[in-house]
């Protein structure tokens, strides 16, 4: 399209075919997509124009490099939530004993979306250093399938500089457990609340936070943020047994000297990911954290 009236935006809030609009000279504004448009998701880059009477038209989305869908537990069909999400931010906090099977979940949905991980440890302003080096080394399985991995107090502002220049230019989700503190990063990073903040809490009527319609923050750093107390529980969705391995990259990689291409990885003659865990190359928790959540699949 070469129309010189069309403009380029990013939807911050969609509502199905209304939207909110981020322009290019930061302005917020309401749109509204053409039926041949589509409707959009929040994160969506979109070409818009202004009608003659005032109103904003969205005319196109752009394609989509990624999309968190969420599972709905009555309804089978995935509900696109966001779109063109880089990155996803999954926190931890030192304050109880590491869960590896929820990191490794994690790590699965990442995988399956397209999103590139990073793994934040929140409160280690609560241990002393000698438990926080004990962590570290549990975290060495992380760190050795090249995973990054920040070390954050939240409210101490420890390690914030770090989160921003991670965050830098990409468009974030933050996930973790409730009480790992989502929120108090969220709000280091954001230091001002944005003017979108409000109209949130205005159209999500009565104040209620369970909605998991999506938000898209500008951070100081050029970054993006998307949020919303929906995304932020975000758990694994549905994936097949045999596609499984993708979510477990040193699994999947070894997994490709296995004898067999359909290796499921358990027993099978000629398995390299067995072999692998053995000689120590693959990490035993890892395998079994593997073993485990294959089991709870259906399929
Ligand atoms: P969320 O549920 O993951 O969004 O967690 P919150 O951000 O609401 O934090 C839960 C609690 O942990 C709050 O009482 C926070 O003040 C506290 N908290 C968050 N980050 C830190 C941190 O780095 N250190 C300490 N000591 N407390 C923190
Ligand atoms: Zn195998």
């Amino acid at each position: 399209m070469n129309d010189k009236t069309l403009q380029d935006a990013i939807v911050i809030a969609s509502y199905g075919i209304q939207c909110r609009i981020e322009t290019a000279d930061k302005s917020l504004l309401r749109a509204k997509s053409l039926k041949s448009a589509g409707k959009t998701l929040c994160g969506d880059r979109v070409k818009y124009k202004t009608e003659q009477n005032n109103e904003i038209v969205i005319t196109e989305i752009l394609p989509r490099t990624t999309i968190l869908s969420r599972l709905n537990n009555l309804n089978p069909k995935p509900k696109q939530i966001a779109s063109n999400i880089d990155q996803m931010i999954i926190v931890i906090s030192v304050t109880s004993s590491i869960k590896f099977g929820l990191i490794d979940r994690y790590l699965i949905a990442a995988a399956f979306s397209g999103f590139n991980p990073v793994i934040v440890i929140n409160k280690i302003d609560t241990i002393e250093p000698q438990a926080l080096d004990a962590v570290k080394q549990a975290m060495q399985i992380y760190a050795d399938i090249e995973l990054p991995l920040f070390y954050m107090s939240a409210i101490n502002n420890i390690g914030i500089d770090s989160f921003l220049s991670v965050t830098e230019n990409k468009t974030n989700i933050v996930v973790g457990q409730s009480g790992v503190g989502k929120s108090s990063i969220v709000n280091a990073i954001l230091p001002s609340m944005p003017a979108i903040t409000k109209e949130i809490s205005e159209s999500n009527n009565k104040g209620k936070h369970t909605t998991t319609t999506a938000y898209l923050y500008d951070i100081p750093n050029n970054g993006k943020l998307i949020d919303s107390p929906g995304i932020r529980e975000f758990g694994l969705w549905n994936i097949e047994k045999n596609d499984l391995a993708k979510g477990f990259t040193e699994i999947q990689h070894t997994g490709e000297q296995c004898k067999f291409r359909d290796c499921s990885h358990h027993n099978e003659p000629g398995c390299a990911v067995v072999a692998a865990v053995k000689a120590g190359n693959i990490s035993q928790k890892r395998y079994d954290s593997y073993l485990s959540i294959f089991e709870s699949l259906d399929t």
